[in-house]
């Protein structure tokens, strides 16, 4: 932190915030854009799946790192990975959050993150939703519970942006931050394109250790994957609102890092508008 700060480099961490009230005076010496915490439901949801290792509540402390983080004015992004078994305890936790104050905290935000199959190694593949899923129940949720958009209004694509803003975002040629924004480095020494990718064997694109290294024809590839350089991408009529997906995802998927991650643009602008736009029926949003 020391050396961020005398650098003038802003720090972004991700923690799972169990000792985060602890480290506070130390994480204060630099500059903090935001500190990525985890509660995946209330107290209950939470500790069963985020338990201590041994076992052992977690949630009474990060919820109290999250108090002291917002109480000295840091942000917090609080995250919860959702999947079949913690979707319906979303209220309790957003009812959480609102007693709490933390939902009116300027230096608050939110981030819903899908529980979803990387490396085909899930112990319990029945209970993950595919992207889509995941908004249709999202959307129902919020329908049943209003209390959930206090807490996490849902991007549905661009549709809370242009609910927002008025106008469209900006084209998005490129989802995917592998080697360009992001980079991932593992404990062995070893570079890689970003978090989808650290530790996978032959994944790597460098090395910081023993000896800097760079594979340049690998990282040039990462570097040059938009959706003008993918074929099936180029002339496919949502492409600037999909950015061409996950490089690493498409991969898995095709054993090209040039392929496709599509992401199911049109049926989440017809969530989002009916989710931003009520009063709309579905053909006339569409
Ligand atoms: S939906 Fe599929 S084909 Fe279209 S831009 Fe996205 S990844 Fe490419």
């Amino acid at each position: 932190m020391d050396r961020a700060a005398a650098r003038g480099m802003e720090v972004a961490i991700v923690t799972n915030g169990h000792r985060l009230a602890e480290y506070l005076p130390i994480l204060r010496r630099a500059k903090v854009r935001e500190i990525q915490v985890t509660l995946d439901g209330p107290r209950e949801i939470h500790d069963r799946r985020r338990p201590l290792l041994g076992g052992g509540s977690t949630f009474d402390a990060i919820v109290a790192g999250v108090d002291a983080t917002l109480a000295a004015g840091i942000p917090v992004n609080l995250r919860v990975v959702i999947d079949r078994d913690n979707l319906e305890a979303l209220p309790a936790l957003a009812n959480f959050a609102i007693e709490r104050g933390w939902t009116k905290a300027p230096s608050f935000k939110t981030q819903l993150g899908r529980n979803y199959e990387l490396h085909h190694c899930h112990t319990g593949p029945q209970v993950l939703y595919s992207r889509l899923e995941m908004y249709e129940a999202l959307f129902d949720l919020a329908q049943r519970h209003p209390e959930v958009l206090e807490f996490h209004r849902p991007a549905y694509s661009i549709a809370k942006y242009l609910f927002d803003n008025g106008s469209t975002p900006p084209p998005l040629f490129d989802a995917c931050s592998g080697c360009k924004t992001e980079w991932a480095f593992d404990h062995t020494g070893r570079i890689y394109s970003c978090t989808a990718t650290v530790g996978k064997v032959g994944e790597e694109v460098g090395t910081f250790w023993p000896a800097v290294t760079r594979d340049d024809a690998e990282i040039t590839r990462w570097q040059d994957r938009d959706v003008l350089a993918i074929e099936a991408c180029r002339e496919c009529p949502v492409r600037l609102a999909c950015g061409g997906g996950c490089a690493s995802v498409a991969r898995n998927r095709t054993g090209d890092l040039h392929s496709t991650d599509c992401r199911p643009i049109r049926e989440l602008l017809e969530l989002g508008t009916a989710a931003y736009l009520p009063g709309l029926d579905a053909g006339e949003k569409s």
